[in-house]
């Protein structure tokens, strides 16, 4: 039994459980399991009632054998600097499953940007972005958007530090509004390689997408656009979703589009029309096939593991499933497509992004979607047969290959 786990513990323990499989030297087991940089700074943000409020934030570079550090910068008012360092420990992994070449780091600052103006969260940007300013750069660390932050916030960061080096530098941060070097297709991307990865997975445990249901939770940029697009793409049926204050049902299947209407509207999912409130709890033991954990970590654990009734987890959350949770569900048989491979489309697109920017030359929607189907297809496939040929659940497999891959870099650099 786990109880409350600490993150980055969370993650060394899924990181040791490869390690073994793999039968690393314990020096080098000894690098990988902490981050090689971790940068705590205090933001002053001038407020609009006129008050100064400092801010603390973070940025944790956890490894670059393979390139840049690359991750997302998240504003949440319950951050720690552990869950950043776990955040950096998987951003590691899953750059090097999904074969970017690309590092791991992650940022975040303690705020609650929901009770923050525009101006207000503009100068915290920007202020986060002068702290780090000699920190980060297209060949050094490049943030992303992660939760609660978005293009527009990059943009800002982007514009920031282009001032500080005076130099337009589009390609220091990923995830920008498209007018200013963003790429086509990286708001859906996260879902959308998740959908490539469902599609995969689905060929093996022999699923007729069409005729699957779907609960999710979370229904921010992942969440939704995942809905949307298991609707669309295979026609599946969206159960039930839920947000930070609850979820709805409808055992016909919800409008996803209507639903995220709604939400925008009413700034709640709850009392949507034609459909019944529950909780986060009782959406995640629903009698559904796909259950999709898509806002934060630790959501399913030892203690309702066994009450989870799906056949296969699509975890577009980073962390969603702690470690005795996994045993548990594959004991159960339940497939989970572990987030450092299922949530990778978003950092792909962010490299195709950044490549964009490095070379000044912008693709069209469909090369981006072409381009992350191939990429992510590709290490679906890597992960899936590894897991046969070990007979392992498909998260330590994802750990084996990624850790493989980090370590010959580390070899060839002449690290170790
Ligand atoms: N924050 C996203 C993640 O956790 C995207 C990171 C990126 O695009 O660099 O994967």
């Amino acid at each position: 039994m786990e109880g409350k786990i600490n993150l980055f513990q969370m993650a060394q323990k899924q990181l040791d459980k490869s390690f073994e499989k793999l039968n690393l030297d314990t020096n080098i087991q000894s690098i990988l399991r902490v981050p090689m940089k971790e940068i705590h700074i205090s933001i002053p943000v001038k407020m609009d009632n006129g008050n100064i409020n400092i801010f603390k934030g973070f940025r944790v570079q956890y490894n670059n054998a393979l390139g840049p550090f690359k991750g997302g910068i998240r504003f949440h008012p319950n951050e720690t600097i552990d869950t950043i360092k776990a955040l950096s420990c998987w951003m590691t992994w899953k750059c090097a499953v999904a074969n970017l070449p690309f590092g791991g780091g992650k940022g975040g600052v303690i705020c609650e940007p929901r009770n923050m103006s525009d101006r207000e969260l503009e100068k915290l940007s920007r202020g986060y972005i002068d702290l780090l300013s000699d920190e980060i750069g297209p060949e050094k660390d490049i943030p992303a958007p992660d939760v609660y932050t978005n293009s527009k916030i990059m943009g800002w960061m982007m514009d920031e530090f282009s001032k500080i080096k005076g130099v337009n530098s589009p390609g220091v941060i990923t995830g920008k509004p498209i007018c200013i070097g963003g790429s086509q297709g990286r708001e859906d991307a996260t879902a959308r390689g998740a959908i490539y990865c469902v599609r995969e997975a689905s060929k093996y445990l022999n699923m007729d997408l069409s005729n699957t249901t779907v609960a999710i939770s979370g229904y921010g940029n992942a969440g939704s656009h995942m809905a949307i697009l298991m609707k669309e793409i295979f026609g599946s049926k969206i159960v039930a979703v839920s947000d930070s204050r609850g979820g709805i049902y409808n055992k016909d299947g919800l409008d996803p589009k209507g639903v995220l209407e709604y939400k925008y509207k009413n700034n709640s999912l709850m009392d949507f029309p034609d459909a019944e409130n529950i909780t986060n709890e009782e959406l995640l033991e629903l009698k559904v096939d796909i259950l999709c954990p898509s806002s934060l970590e630790g959501i399913i654990t030892e203690k309702n593991a066994n009450n989870i009734k799906c056949k296969v987890i699509a975890e577009l959350a980073n962390g969603p499933t702690n470690p005795s949770a996994d045993e548990i569900l594959f004991e159960r048989g339940v497939t989970i497509i572990p987030d450092i491979l299922c949530n990778s489309g978003g950092v792909i697109v962010s490299y195709f992004e950044w490549v964009q920017n490095i070379c000044g030359y912008y693709w069209p929607l469909k090369k981006v979607y072409q381009n992350l189907d191939r990429q992510i297809t590709t290490a679906f496939k890597n992960v899936m047969s590894m897991a046969i040929k070990n007979n392992i659940c498909l998260r330590t497999s994802a750990y084996m290959v990624a850790v493989k891959k980090v370590v010959e870099a580390m070899k060839s650099r002449g690290w170790v």
